[in-house]
């Protein structure tokens, strides 16, 4: 059987080293950039314990590489710029490992070689064609390395390109995607602070937050956030080194060491802050008549609020390969039941989590008050869905029995 995956991220690479050494199934992960170009992803990432957990499971080499390339996440605290300590949370009382921090491209780096001759680098989709004979198969054109090809009765197409994603904009046009209102940029910058900012930790004056952890090769990875109109752009003017000081720094002017750090830093000139919006595009995990799935970002563009975008990836990818490889060991060689089982597993994990994400946001809100918001992230129901999102992330039981 002939499997196509379009992109090389996330999804995409653990997707592609998980079903290659499955027998019987020939595997095609068709990737833009050529290869050894992370660059572009210039940033860092946490990874929660739910996806570490994941693929600890079903790929533990895999994981382990991963741990090698990361720090610990351990701990969440939360306080104000001014000092006073909110929240802190050890990721150890919730779930029973701790979480990842690393760089973006090691991520990248990592999980691409550990796919090797799967992936095809410099390839450009030109056109994905469903067959019309009724057997959800589809032809793919693409180009790569310059030079035009196909690839023909492609039995399961797996959509893996980001929340950009072209397949899907094929298949379903632009995403209207739910803009939030809150506008968010994020760098990656030298360890100057002395010890001042290690573990994963935010900030906030009113609305506005910053957040900030180390990660290694002695960088720290920040990101920011604060309100925007609803729908509209990110004003120009919200985005100079005076207005960025003014944003996170208290009325009274006090700032703790580490809040003196971050605003010294974000107001920098000559710093260069990548700018987005936070948003969140309409859950899809298939479609109908045609052997095609979309993994990560493509099937659910969620807010970074939880840090749960790569993890998903992580996760629902390793769910996929958990039962594609268990229904190919036991004879089953229908991809629309593959789909079929795959969709059933996560549509209700994933809904859950992108609206969980979402309500975890309201403390970055135009209004919102960070003390109050914070507290009820301390108390039992909060505390309860995040003990769900920690450890709810296997395929469910009895699933593969029903198939
Ligand atoms: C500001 C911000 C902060 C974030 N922070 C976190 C965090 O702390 N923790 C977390 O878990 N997540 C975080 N995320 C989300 C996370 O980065 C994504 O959810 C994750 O990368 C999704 O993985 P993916 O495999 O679906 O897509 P991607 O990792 O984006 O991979 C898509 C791949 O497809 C390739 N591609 C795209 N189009 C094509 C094409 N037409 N043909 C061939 N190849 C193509 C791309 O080159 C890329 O390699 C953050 C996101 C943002 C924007």
């Amino acid at each position: 059987m002939k499997i196509a995956i379009i992109g090389a991220g996330v999804a995409g690479s653990i997707m592609a080293r998980g079903l290659a050494d499955v027998p019987g199934l020939e595997v095609h992960c068709l990737e833009r950039i050529a290869p050894g170009e992370h660059a572009e992803s210039g940033t860092g990432l946490n990874i929660g314990p739910n996806a570490v957990q994941a693929l600890q499971q079903t790929d533990p080499e895999l994981a382990q590489r991963v741990a090698e390339t990361s720090f610990g996440w351990r701990s969440w605290r939360v306080s104000t710029m001014g000092g006073q300590e909110l929240m802190n949370l050890k990721l150890k009382d919730i779930a029973p490992v701790d979480g990842w921090r690393l760089r973006w491209a090691e991520l990248y780096r990592v999980l691409r070689e550990a796919a090797g001759d799967s992936i095809r680098y410099s390839c450009t989709i030109d056109a994905v064609t469903p067959k019309l004979d009724g057997s959800g198969r589809l032809d793919i054109a693409f180009t790569e390395g310059g030079r035009r090809k196909a690839l023909t009765d492609v039995d399961l197409l797996v959509a893996a390109d980001g929340r950009f994603s072209q397949v899907r904009t094929q298949f379903r046009g632009p995403v209207n995607a739910r803009q939030v209102g809150v506008a968010i940029f994020r760098l990656l910058v030298p360890d100057t602070t002395g010890g001042l900012i290690d573990d994963y930790e935010q900030w906030f004056n009113g609305p506005n937050r910053l957040l900030g952890y180390r990660v290694p090769e002695n960088s720290i990875y920040m990101s920011g956030t604060f309100p925007i109109p609803v729908g509209g752009e990110i004003p120009e003017e919200m985005k100079t080194p005076e207005a960025l000081r003014h944003a996170f720094t208290p009325a009274d002017g006090q700032l703790s060491d580490q809040g003196r750090w971050l605003v010294d830093l974000v107001s920098h000139p000559a710093v260069e802050l990548h700018w987005a919006r936070l948003q969140e595009s309409p859950l899809c995990l298939r479609e109908e008549g045609v052997n095609l799935l979309y993994l990560g970002d493509s099937s659910n563009g969620m807010v970074p609020t939880l840090g749960q975008g790569a993890t998903q990836a992580v996760e629902s990818t390793c769910a996929a390969v958990e039962i594609i490889r268990a229904l190919a060991a036991a004879g089953q060689h229908d991809p629309a039941l593959w789909l079929q089982a795959i969709t059933r597993a996560r549509q209700d994990r994933l809904r859950f989590v992108m609206d969980f994400s979402m309500e975890a946001s309201d403390t970055l809100l135009a209004g919102a008050d960070p003390v109050a918001g914070t507290a009820k992230k301390t108390e039992a129901p909060f505390q309860a869905s995040l003990a769900r999102l920690y450890n709810d992330y296997g395929v469910p039981e009895g699933l593969l029995e029903t198939v």
